[in-house]
């Protein structure tokens, strides 16, 4: 007996001593913090976890531990994406796989489209909606069985009766059935309120509402408010109990306005949004997900012939370039940013042009970092976890070629990815 005792603590001692560290030597480093670049750092990796952060080029002590060497790169926090659609990627067969494609074809597609986000350096995202899949996605990737970020989803979005996420819309009247609160589809409060209690026990982390009319959906409107006031409150005070927050998209003002009014935390896109709608922003705490880079794709590819469903195109060529407008008197009016891309509505994986059309709009470089790190960690309450290089921070750290004050898109060619202390690409 006393020998199994002696020989557990020697066991337990020598995994101990024996635990693997990282030393990652910096050449400058990110601090999204302050907002500053600071040069020659070594990070200490632990496990999943930044353990130390020292002046100059420290190597390890110990020859178990490991050395990466990033001494010409930028180094930074993993970014994060508040607005992405991990499920499907743009295709002009989109809206005939709505028909043809079981859960397993869009779960098998969703794997690749999470790895080329990860590899874009993009560690964390907010899935905005699909079909439920991305619940298990995220499962799948929290278990280490496939590689892709951090997802917090909102699993399916919820839409009024032929609102923006009516997943019938523009079926024929025999396939169109009634869907209802566990569709996603509510009409009343009390709907209200059972489709988020639904979220929750589909899996759900966020919820999401479409609170007016959309580009992409087969509808006529891609601004009209489609929720009442009433209704948006009873969403976020039910996602309130269940430790949820609300990102509504929103084209118009009416819609957007009924939103912040009603509870929602972010507003995804906000392209019609007024000088009125921006101060209530301000004053509700509510930040705005641009996703300018959805926009301008989609009026490009509304432009090709046959890409789109007809009742589409004129809703892409109207709305979609007026998102970086809006976003750049936004950004003067003081109203909060918080990084977001839509990737899905186009190719996975490319998310970071984003940062490149918000400096074009006139935002700092260092500030659109700063939004997809630590203004988008403390949304998802993640402030003390994810979005900082900082000791007891998860190790999500990635690094690019040049300054990115300097050149920005630089920000689209990410060279190095770890994310929770495992590396990915190098
Ligand atoms: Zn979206």
């Amino acid at each position: 007996m006393k020998n199994l005792v002696l020989s557990i603590i020697l066991i337990l001692s020598v995994t101990f001593v024996s635990a693997q560290k990282t030393y990652i030597l910096c050449g400058k480093l990110v601090d999204t913090k302050s907002g500053t670049i600071e040069s020659k750092k070594t990070i200490v990796v632990e496990g999943n976890k930044i353990t130390h952060i020292h002046k100059g080029y420290v190597q390890p002590k110990s020859k178990n531990d490991k050395v990466i060497n990033l001494k010409d790169k930028v180094v930074m926090p993993g970014l994060i994406d508040m607005h992405v659609h991990l499920e499907m990627e743009t295709s002009p067969d989109r809206y005939i796989e709505r028909f043809t494609k079981n859960d397993a074809d869009i779960a098998f597609n969703s794997v690749n489209y999470a790895k080329a986000t990860l590899n874009a350096g993009f560690t964390t995202v907010r899935d905005l909606g699909g079909s439920g899949v991305n619940v298990s996605l995220r499962n799948a990737i929290n278990e280490g069985k496939i590689v892709g970020p951090r997802i917090f989803t909102a699993e399916k979005s919820l839409a009024t009766t032929g609102g923006h996420a009516d997943p019938t819309n523009g079926m024929s009247k025999k396939l169109m059935g009634d869907p209802g609160p566990k569709e996603g589809v509510v009409n009343s409060v009390e709907d209200a309120r059972k489709a988020v209690r639904q979220r929750y026990k589909n899996g759900a982390d966020v919820i999401k509402i479409t609170a007016t009319g959309g580009v992409l959906s087969v509808a006529k409107s891609g601004q009209n408010p489609q929720f009442t006031i009433e209704e948006i409150k009873a969403i976020t005070e039910t996602a309130k109990d269940y430790g949820m927050h609300v990102a509504a998209h929103a084209h118009g003002d009416e819609g957007m306005r009924r939103a912040i009014l009603g509870g929602v935390k972010t507003i995804e896109h906000g392209t019609l949004m007024s000088e009125a709608t921006m101060r209530l922003m301000v004053k509700h705490d509510a930040y705005l997900v641009p996703t300018i880079t959805a926009g301008k794709e989609v009026s490009e590819k509304a432009k090709i012939k046959g890409y789109y469903p007809a009742i589409i195109v004129p809703k892409a060529l109207n709305i979609g370039p007026k998102i970086q407008g809006t976003f750049a008197k936004a950004y003067k009016a003081g109203v909060g940013i918080a990084f977001g891309t839509d990737a899905g509505v186009y190719k996975h994986g490319e998310n970071g042009k984003e940062f490149g059309f918000m400096v074009e709009a006139g935002m700092p470089a260092m500030e659109t970092i700063q939004a997809a790190t630590v203004t988008n960690a403390k949304i998802l309450k993640m402030e003390n976890e994810i979005g900082q290089i900082k000791p007891g921070f998860f190790a999500d750290i990635i690094a690019v070629n040049d300054d990115p004050t300097k050149n920005i898109h630089t920000m689209e060619n990410v060279v190095f990815v770890m994310k929770n202390g495992i590396v990915y690409k190098k």
